[in-house]
């Protein structure tokens, strides 16, 4: 294991460890429910809209290491960001796992902690854990109530 995925480490079982964000939100504007039915991950994902702007977003449910992780680190990349923005970051974490597009290479250095994700894509079988919160968060903005990885 080299020094990087060592960090990467470190940062998903920090955030999973004691997960930013976690909790019911009061006032949310934006809901919705997360399924990986392959794992039994469940994150629901709550977004206060003020404008444009995510003033607040939070998540409560349970999963695995990786999903809890996953939404930690999501809420802390997108709250205080417009919805455009959070939606380019959705799309740069789709891009990560599915090597597609301009994105498909993240650095500690440029992307921070959610960088940390990236380490996933050697284990195939939890890509949808990690990706979980995302589309997640991607529904609530589309004013859907759930989605599901399957
Ligand atoms: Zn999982």
């Amino acid at each position: 294991m080299d020094e990087l995925d060592e960090l990467y480490q470190e940062i998903i079982l920090d955030h999973n460890k004691r997960p930013r964000g976690r909790g019911e939100l009061p006032g949310a504007t934006h809901t919705a429910q997360g399924d990986n039915p392959l794992c039994g991950d469940e994150i629901r994902v709550f977004v206060r809209l003020e404008g444009d702007k995510i003033a607040d977003v939070k998540f409560i449910g349970e999963g695995c290491a990786i999903s809890k992780a996953s939404a930690s680190l999501m809420t802390q990349a997108v709250r205080g960001k417009t919805v455009a923005q959070a939606k380019e970051q959705i799309q740069k974490i789709h891009d990560m796992f599915t090597g597609q597009g301009c994105c498909e290479h993240t650095s500690f250095d440029t992307d921070g902690e959610i960088a940390a994700l990236g380490g996933v894509k050697k284990f195939p079988q939890r890509v949808k854990c990690a990706t979980l919160a995302w589309h997640a968060l991607d529904a609530a903005l589309d004013g859907k109530p759930n989605v599901s990885t399957e």
